[in-house]
């Protein structure tokens, strides 16, 4: 116990850890490019919020959440996704009164209970993004090249971008009576969930992972099929959109989503190796009145991203740097000062605080991935210079302690 990490977590460092900031680092740099600005809510919130915010039909809500009794006696619940949080924090401190639309996006951890299997873990980080005050298509389609581009931009291919339309309140109510004609036929055959589901909410069983309910509801109606004028335009502008930002996607009638507060738009973006989706999305325009503020278009995606970082190439290895050895007290001394003044200058740097001999200590320069290093000693001292070695060639350059920061600049 004391030396495991909880079922379902993990530590992430080392050679991973290179992966994770090239990823943040990436998202960073395109959420910026998208006008979009970053936004951190707590970890917990008030279990209602994730109880009306995401839905109480949802895996999320029946089985999934961490919820506990604070000494307050407040039911508390670590956060299973953001949009609900977000949402909240868009309420709370009016957003809306900004000029619209509003561009918001979030990088950091999320817990579920979940049975821990191949990309599924207790506690797993999420990016994601939300457009808040457009109904227009625009906003959907820019949402799904910004997630399009972060993962180009981290080379990351081999997915296929799935979308899909529920429609608005009315299409999805009439869709629900269409959807129960066919279920009610096929009743005893479903999964006892989603015999349930069947009478509080239908469009939930499209989403079970149930075999043997995947395979009746290939045949199901699909929510397509049911769109008025209003909402197929928009399902149909949402596709002109995509092919103007040169976007690929396939159209996938069965892609419903697992949380609750989706209308008009759903997209996933699906990984062809593994089948898992790696990003999912959508148009959410009833979630902020729902959660207590004023009618507003919204529209947004979250990314797995212990997901995204398994589908990396992994070329990162080791970050350069360079090495100071030193050899007698004077030496050991002068090497921490060199290593400061290059430290301060934003050269990746490190002496000897170790007090090894000079042997280990490029034993240790080699094995830790040093492109340069030199040996303070007393010959150096009085010389005022220093041997460069250049460690992937082995050539060796004399420079003078003043010329040091020149040097690797
Ligand atoms: P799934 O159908 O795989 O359970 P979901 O519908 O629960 O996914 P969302 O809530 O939409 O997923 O979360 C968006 C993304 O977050 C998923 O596509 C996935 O990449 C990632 N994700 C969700 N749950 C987990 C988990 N337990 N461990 C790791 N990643 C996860
Ligand atoms: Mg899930």
């Amino acid at each position: 116990m004391l030396t495991q990490t909880p079922r379902g977590t993990k530590d992430i460092f080392g050679t991973q850890i290179l992966l994770w900031q090239k990823a943040e680092d990436t998202i960073r740099k395109i959420c910026a490019a998208f006008c979009a600005e970053e936004i951190r809510t707590p970890m917990f919130e008030h279990t209602e919020l994730f109880l009306r915010g995401v839905g109480e039909e949802t895996d999320v809500v029946q089985k999934e959440m961490y919820t506990f009794l604070d000494k307050g006696n407040r039911s508390l619940t670590l956060r299973p996704e953001f949009t609900a949080g977000v949402a909240r924090a868009y309420i709370e401190h009016k957003l809306h009164a900004d000029p619209s639309p509003t561009r918001l996006y979030y990088v950091g951890p999320n817990f579920r209970y979940e049975r821990p299997a191949a990309g599924r873990m207790r506690q797993f980080h999420q990016f994601g993004a939300e457009c808040f005050g457009s109904y227009d298509p625009a906003a959907d389609a820019e949402m799904i090249s910004l997630a399009d581009t972060v993962l180009s931009e981290l080379n990351i291919n081999g997915y296929t971008i799935n979308i899909n339309s529920l429609g608005g309140t009315a299409c999805r109510a009439k869709y629900n009576e269409v959807l129960k004609t066919f279920l009610k036929e096929n009743l005893s055959a479903l999964c006892p969930v989603c015999q349930t589901r069947y009478e509080t909410n239908p469009l939930r069983v499209l989403d079970c992972k149930d075999e043997s309910c995947k395979e009746i509801l290939v045949n199901s109606p699909i929510p397509l099929d049911s769109l008025d004028t209003e909402c197929k335009l928009h399902w149909e502008k949402l596709q002109s959109l995509l092919d103007t930002l040169d976007i690929q996607y396939t159209v996938n009638g069965r892609i419903v989503r697992g949380l609750d507060y989706y209308t008009r738009t759903v997209f996933e973006f699906i990984d062809a190796d593994t089948g898992l989706t790696i990003c999912g999305g959508g148009r959410y325009d009833r979630l902020i009145e729902e959660c207590g503020g004023a009618a507003t278009g919204a529209v947004g995606f979250a990314m797995g991203l212990e997901r995204i970082i398994s589908m990396m190439p992994d070329a990162l290895t080791k970050r350069p740097y360079v090495y100071i050895g030193a050899i007698g007290e004077a030496g050991f001394y002068k090497a921490q000062s060199v290593a400061q003044t290059l430290r301060r200058s934003g050269i990746r740097a490190q002496p000897d605080i170790v007090g090894r001999g000079v042997k280990a200590q490029m034993r240790f320069a080699d094995k830790t991935g040093a492109i340069y290093s030199f040996i303070i000693g007393d010959d150096e001292m009085v010389n005022h210079q220093v041997k460069i070695k250049d460690m992937r060639t082995n050539s060796e350059t004399a420079v003078s302690f003043n010329e040091l920061l020149n040097f690797f600049s």
